[in-house]
């Protein structure tokens, strides 16, 4: 295991070993190493058990964006506890908390949505997807519209339902994934597939191959196409201009439904409420999470279009949910969440101010040796490390970004690699000098790395 300096954080660590089994890790190297042990946090900064300071520049995983350390947060949960801990609301009955969250997460929705199914998570969201787009086509009398049309390295989730709507190779290989009737196509990520096109043609191309499948599956047989508004956990992979409107002339044509899943740009991280809403796209349904509490307990969603909840209102029941569907305590949290977000104009701060600097700061790193691209979006950002900026060529087998991910680690910033792009998506309410330490760091790091793999 790594060096300490306090006793209790080799503790911690052997209680890693011994007991954890956790997400996403390999479990021999988690043992060697031991993970660092984060204690607390406030703001846009977390502190390990060792004492040092860290700028979070992944907001958690996406999804603190009011920033840690907000004590409202704490005590209507305290409240909520006290009053309503839990109840259900499968038996026709319902709570406060819940329905006046759905009120307010429908003003926030585009027009037309005013319906709102809560989860405990993302992936349960992308489940009651799957379920919900099904039944509304067998319930207009087309049973046989059950295939959902998704994209290679997208993310959608960990469940069954989730990992097979992702186009995550890594996750399809174990457990026989994807489940039948999911099929994906490719993704617009220009940097790393683009070839000789220009973005403009490469969007286009990319956007052509929904209407291939649709062809290909049959208009008939389609229920649905997902895709996140921009691929964040595949690498911050922002379309070219020409891929959505080109999707959405795709869509238009055919009779299917169109699912954003909003679980990152949901709740201002594009500095519009939705990644919906920056890009003009109408959604019949939108997956939330992550940003409706900002992570201070776990809670998800399905914001429904009104023509969709019409058409399952009038079927019967339907018969999906769970235990923790609107749970009282995690509707209070993202009650006061939103207001939070809205009282002090946090999403017009990042639209207006703090997402222009962050993507300018952002694009200085272009001429860093190490950087063949920048780009970014609202308080999003990837940076591509190459070995030849000219022809994108990657460091093969050397890992950069994780050794990158290392220095940044252990220079007090986090940013995470996704193979050799590094990314940001800081919290809602970092600062311009924030931003600045974010960045310096994340210069200082990129350095640090170039002499590593040229050393
Ligand atoms: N969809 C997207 C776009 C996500 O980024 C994530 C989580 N990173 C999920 C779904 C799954 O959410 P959860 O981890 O809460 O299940």
């Amino acid at each position: 295991m790594s060096v300490t300096s306090n006793p209790q954080t080799r503790q911690w660590q052997e209680l890693s070993s011994d007991h954890h089994l956790a997400p996403f890790s390999d479990y021999q190297q988690l043992k060697e190493k031991g993970p660092r042990i984060i204690t607390h946090a406030k703001g846009v900064h977390l502190w390990d058990s060792e004492g040092h300071k860290i700028l979070d520049g992944m907001a958690g995983l996406w999804c603190v964006a009011i920033g840690y350390g907000r004590d409202e947060l704490a005590d209507v949960a305290a409240r909520q506890m006290r009053e309503l801990p839990y109840y259900n609301l499968f038996f026709q009955t319902a709570h406060p908390p819940v329905l006046e969250l759905a009120k307010v997460v429908a003003e926030l929705a585009p027009a037309g949505m005013s319906h709102v199914f809560f989860t405990g998570s993302g992936s349960e969201g992308n489940d009651t997807v799957l379920r919900l787009v099904r039944h509304y086509w067998a319930l207009k009398g087309q049973p046989q519209k059950k295939v959902i049309i998704s994209r290679i390295n997208g993310y959608h989730g960990s469940t069954v339902a989730g990992a097979s709507l992702g186009g995550m190779v890594g996750m399809h290989e174990q457990g026989d994934l994807p489940i039948p009737g999911i099929v994906h196509i490719a993704q617009p990520y220009w940097f790393g597939e683009g070839g000789d096109m220009t973005p403009e043609a490469f969007g286009i191309w990319a956007a052509e191959e929904l209407e291939k499948k649709i062809l290909e599956v049959g208009e008939a047989n389609v229920a649905a196409f997902i895709a996140e508004p921009i691929q964040g956990a595949g690498g911050v992979i922002i379309p070219p201009d020409s891929y959505w409107p080109k999707i959405k002339e795709i869509l238009a044509k055919y009779d299917i439904l169109f699912v954003a899943d909003e679980v990152i740009c949901g709740f201002g991280r594009t500095g519009e409420w939705f990644g919906s809403d920056y890009y003009d796209l109408q959604p019949d349904l939108m997956t939330i999470a992550k940003g409706l509490t900002s992570g201070y307990i776990p809670m998800g969603g399905v914001i429904v279009r009104d023509l969709v909840v019409k058409v399952i209102s009038e079927g019967g029941d339907f018969n999906h949910g769970f235990t923790y569907s609107g749970h009282p305590v995690a509707a209070a949290v993202a009650l006061e969440n939103i207001r939070i977000l809205r009282d002090e104009q946090i999403v017009t701060r990042v639209k207006e101010e703090t997402a222009p600097y962050l993507q300018k700061r952002l694009r200085e790193l272009a001429d860093h040796p190490l950087v063949g691209e920048v780009r970014g979006l609202g308080l999003l950002g990837a940076i591509e490390l190459v070995r030849d900026k000219a022809t994108r060529a990657r460091y093969e087998g050397l890992g950069v970004g994780m050794i990158c991910r290392q220095f940044c680690f252990d220079n007090g910033l986090i940013m995470r690699a996704v193979g050799d792009t590094m990314i940001i998506a800081p919290s809602l309410v970092i600062t311009k000098a924030e931003i600045d330490e974010l960045l310096d760091k994340a210069r200082k790091c990129l350095d640090l790395t170039l002499e590593a793999v040229n050393g």
